[in-house]
């Protein structure tokens, strides 16, 4: 069996979903190690309104993490953030799109002290997949921007949620600006190619094989949200190993270092080889 595997972005939701069952789902099926985000503050907490609510979402899922990484053969890390859809609901709740853009960057000033303090790899956030008003889109922009300045304090990369397409070329060099180097932004629910992020490709066949006969480094991911209210909406937690075992059937056992061994370690500055236990 090829190893490491790294699934790049599932959620675990200790609270609605089957948490670190999942997990061992993956393990069971050869996944190694996983990077695990944590799901939108409000199926976590409720509404949020400061710090703190978005301190007991990261909370959640640094424990249930840690769970995970206890029965891999390698290891998980959180990454948090805060969901660029947040933006809508506090729009909904009364909050002014500058009031939530405050909010949701205290959100990932949080995200970013678990990076510094130990606990989290990396921090998520993004802009709207859906289309929004032009003061809405430039406030989104703007917590985007603040996710960047905050990963290049604290040196660590940025998983991002935003809306389809290739071109993603004008958000890297926004993270240049904000002194972050495009080979730590990642593109989450990416097709077979980005340009400018690195591609966290989402495990269906066509798209992984066309990521394969390319150079560029990748990541795989499935996005498995652990809902118990959409069940199968989403890959499982074993499509990434099970896709791996195809993969290296094909002949591409190359490209699988690539995304699981060489582009982990480029963009996250993670060692998937050396965090697996010997058995
Ligand atoms: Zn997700």
């Amino acid at each position: 069996m090829f190893e490491p595997i790294l699934d790049n972005h599932l959620h675990l939701d200790p609270v609605n979903g089957r948490g670190v069952d999942a997990a061992e789902d993956f393990a069971n099926r050869g996944g190694t190690h996983l990077l695990v985000l944590n799901k939108p503050s409000w199926h976590l907490v409720g509404e949020v309104d400061d710090a703190d609510g978005f301190r007991e979402t990261f909370e959640i899922t640094v424990d249930v993490t840690e769970r995970a990484s206890d029965i891999l053969p390698g290891r998980a890390w959180p990454v948090l953030g805060v969901h660029p859809a947040l933006i809508s609901q506090l729009l909904d709740r009364g909050y002014t799109p500058t009031e939530a853009r405050d909010l949701m960057q205290t959100g990932l000033d949080v995200a970013a002290e678990f990076v510094a303090d130990g606990p989290a790899l990396a921090i998520k956030s993004g802009r709207p997949h859906y289309d929004v008003d032009e003061d809405v889109w430039e406030a989104s922009n703007d917590v985007m921007r603040h996710a960047f300045e905050l990963a290049a304090e604290v040196g660590c990369a940025v998983q991002l949620h935003t809306e389809g397409g290739e071109d993603f070329t004008e958000v890297v060099e926004w993270a240049e600006d904000c002194g972050l180097p495009r080979e730590r932004v990642v593109k989450h629910f990416s097709g077979s190619h980005v340009e400018g992020p690195i591609a966290s490709v989402l495990s269906n066949k066509e798209e992984l094989e066309t990521a394969c006969q390319r150079e560029d480094p990748f990541l795989m991911e499935t996005d498995f949200i652990d809902d118990p209210d959409r069940p199968g909406a989403v890959l499982g937690p074993k499509t990434v190993p099970k896709r791996v075992e195809w993969l290296v059937e094909e002949g591409y056992e190359d490209a699988m270092s690539r995304a699981h061994v060489e582009t982990p370690a480029r963009v996250y500055g993670i060692d998937t080889e050396a965090t697996l236990t010997e058995e």
